[in-house]
């Protein structure tokens, strides 16, 4: 077995809006690489895993292809790539191993605000423009609705100011880019956030291990940006109390307190995120000197 064909290849966006989350995830993982000078290849220094940076539309069939042993891409990205695919005749592309905590958006449709267009039922008859001709076309059928999908490549809000369709169905995050293009929202057809694929493949002995280490990293690290180590000194009594205002707790550390029989120090991990709110409530619940600090790393 060459050293090449022993390290794991992930692909992941070159440069766009999953590119930050995708790296700062693989470096908190523990990985630790130089860029290539063409800048489409990070070489991992500490671990065989290497990473190809690509744009998002590629990532599935490079998955698909065993060019790459895992991606990252957008639900939205994968699913319309999958129903190509499928066109093609090929069933199961790519393995869904988990939704990643980033890069959530939804694939709407929207109206133009003076078109009296209100929702997909209006659209019978109509045109609809959209990046995603695989899967608007798809929804349209389920909902049977017969409206006409054209496919636009970019800038998709402008469809409707140009003639070229009485509506359009497109990513959206906040709304903000409807609103500057007089565009009201209507149906989402797909809810979307970044995802991590597998190749269908079998994956290699000299592989298994390491892609199953990186995958409990990637869990460790998504759960720890969520949890919270809280402390404080509380009353004997009040710990069940306690353990029920905190939010994901597991089993608390009940710990003596030097000199003191009245009180304990309580050490609790919370899986979710600690406010103000809980802290005020544990205060009342008799908790006193709370301390909420992160988690830096988890392992279960
Ligand atoms: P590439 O050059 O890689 O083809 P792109 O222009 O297709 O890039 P981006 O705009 O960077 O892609 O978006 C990448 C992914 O980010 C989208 O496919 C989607 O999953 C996600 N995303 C999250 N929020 C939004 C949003 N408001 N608009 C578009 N994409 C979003
Ligand atoms: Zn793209």
């Amino acid at each position: 077995m060459t050293q090449q064909t022993s390290r794991i290849k992930i692909a992941i966006q070159k440069s766009g809006r999953l590119t930050d989350r995708s790296l700062e995830l693989l470096q908190r993982c523990g990985l630790k690489y130089t860029l290539g000078r063409d800048q489409l290849m990070a070489v991992g220094e500490n671990m065989p895993v290497d990473v190809l940076l690509v744009r998002d539309d590629d990532i599935p069939g490079l998955v698909r292809d065993d060019v790459c042993d895992l991606g990252i891409v957008g639900r939205n990205v994968l699913e319309e790539k999958r129903l190509e695919f499928a066109r093609e005749g090929a069933a199961d592309p790519f393995r869904i191993l988990r939704p990643m905590d980033y890069g959530s958006c939804r694939l709407a449709l929207a109206f133009p605000e003076d078109s009296g267009l209100r929702s997909a039922a209006d659209l019978a008859g109509r045109r609809v423009a959209t990046s995603y001709p695989n899967i608007v076309t798809d929804w349209l059928r389920r909902q049977g609705i017969d409206a006409r999908v054209i496919e636009f490549s970019g800038a998709v809000e402008i469809a409707p100011k140009l003639g070229r369709a009485d509506a359009i169905c497109d990513l959206v995050s906040t709304g903000a880019t409807l609103l500057a293009n007089h565009l009201r929202e209507g149906e989402t057809v797909l809810s979307s956030q970044a995802m991590l694929i597998q190749t269908p493949q079998s994956v290699p002995p000299v592989k298994t291990d390491w892609i199953g280490r990186l995958l409990q990293r990637i869990d460790g690290v998504m759960q720890v940006r969520e949890s919270k180590y809280v402390m404080m000194n509380a009353p004997i009594d009040a710990i069940p109390e306690i353990t029920r205002l905190l939010p994901g707790a597991d089993a608390p550390t009940v710990i003596p307190l030097q000199g003191r029989s009245d009180k304990v120090a309580v050490h609790v991990v919370c899986r979710e995120n600690v406010f103000w709110e809980t802290l005020e409530s544990l205060q009342k619940a008799g908790a006193s000197s709370l301390l909420v600090l992160p988690v830096e790393k988890m392992l279960p």
